[in-house]
């Protein structure tokens, strides 16, 4: 059995936060190793979050927009040009009790690594969580949303709702009122989780309609939202809601089981960084969505992944200067 190479970088994740980390280990000669995903997986496949998105208007140098893929596509090309080995495949196991860093790919029991690495970079992102309905996925950017900050601004005069009643969707129906000329925020139950401050602001606000009690059964349209069917949880009565968006902010889910036990996290589950991207184990840097339940824009992800190369670049030579 020939024992790995040990590689200098090893990135976990490929979304915007990984592919600058990639783009900046790799201008530095690091010869940075990704592990981008699998297609076939929705929570991690490659390109992240920004793979099920249309049009992308705020990512600055892009001032006709770009689409989501695209915009991805371009990340990735970047990263290559400069030597990144990017290897489309899933972690499936991973050991930084000890250095070199142990990881696995395939058959997580088997007794050997697939890769061994003297630095780590997680940014395997986040998921936003989805009400599960029959045409949610297909609608997704076609009036569908998880991002009001994203995607708000195409909603302009129009009828829309939000499904969800913490924190997110009192910010997200508030933020919406903006655009849109009513936001219906649709809860299961008939009290808001959302702090009070926020709860008091969206209450006040006339642009504003409560719907309680109940859930969204069904999200209708051809090629895009045309309306959505709600059913009252404690009549079972339904009804159609004529909207042409829909955003669901009903908590996101850092992809992070890969790490229990070996790192740090917070109680939803959010790798714990300090002083820049370092986590918990000295070696192991985290970027983007994975560590970040706060700003989750594309731009923000990018500017840890950038963070998180240096941070290694410079751990490394550290090393290097004490061996
Ligand atoms: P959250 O607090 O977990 O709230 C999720 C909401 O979605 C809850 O109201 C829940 O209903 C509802 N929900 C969950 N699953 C559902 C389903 N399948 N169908 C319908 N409704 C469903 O998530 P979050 O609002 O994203 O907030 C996450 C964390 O970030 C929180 O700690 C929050 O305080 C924080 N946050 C802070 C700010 C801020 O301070 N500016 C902004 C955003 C988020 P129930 O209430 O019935 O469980």
């Amino acid at each position: 059995m020939t024992t790995p190479d040990v590689h200098s970088v090893l990135i976990i994740g490929s979304g915007p936060a990984g592919l600058t980390a990639a783009i900046y280990t790799a201008r530095a000669n690091l010869a940075p190793l990704m592990l981008e995903g699998e297609p076939s997986s929705t929570s991690d496949q490659p390109g992240g979050q920004l793979m099920l998105t249309t049009e992308v208007e705020n990512f600055p140098g892009f001032p006709e927009g770009i689409m989501g893929p695209d915009l991805m596509l371009r990340f990735r090309e970047q990263a290559q040009r400069f030597g990144t080995d990017i290897q489309t495949v899933k972690a499936t196991r991973v050991d930084f009790s000890e250095r070199p860093f142990k990881v696995w790919t395939g058959d997580p029991q088997a007794a050997e690594p697939t890769y061994l690495a003297q630095s780590v970079i997680v940014s395997t992102g986040a998921q936003a969580l989805m009400l599960g309905l029959d045409d949610e996925q297909r609608l997704l950017g076609h009036g569908v949303s998880t991002c009001a900050t994203c995607d708000g601004f195409f909603f302009r005069g129009q009828d829309i709702a939000v499904v969800g009643g913490g924190d997110s969707a009192v910010e997200e129906a508030t933020f919406l009122t903006k655009f849109a000329d009513s936001v219906s925020l649709v809860h299961r139950r008939d009290e808001l989780r959302a702090s009070k401050i926020m709860q008091e602001r969206a209450f006040a606000n006339p642009k504003i309609k409560f719907v309680w009690d109940s859930t969204v059964d069904d999200v209708n349209g051809t090629t895009k939202v045309e309306n959505v069917m709600l059913r009252n949880l404690k009549t079972g009565e339904r009804s159609q809601l004529d909207v042409t968006g829909l955003f669901v902010a009903i908590g996101h889910r850092p992809n992070t089981d890969l790490f229990v036990g070996q790192l740090k996290m917070d109680e939803n589950g959010y790798i714990v960084t300090h002083d820049g991207s370092n986590t918990s184990v000295e070696g192991v840097f985290a970027c983007g969505d994975v560590q970040d339940h706060v700003y989750r824009q594309a731009i923000t992800a990018a500017g840890t992944g950038c963070m998180a190369a240096i941070d290694a670049e410079r751990w490394l030579e550290a090393q290097a200067h004490h061996a």
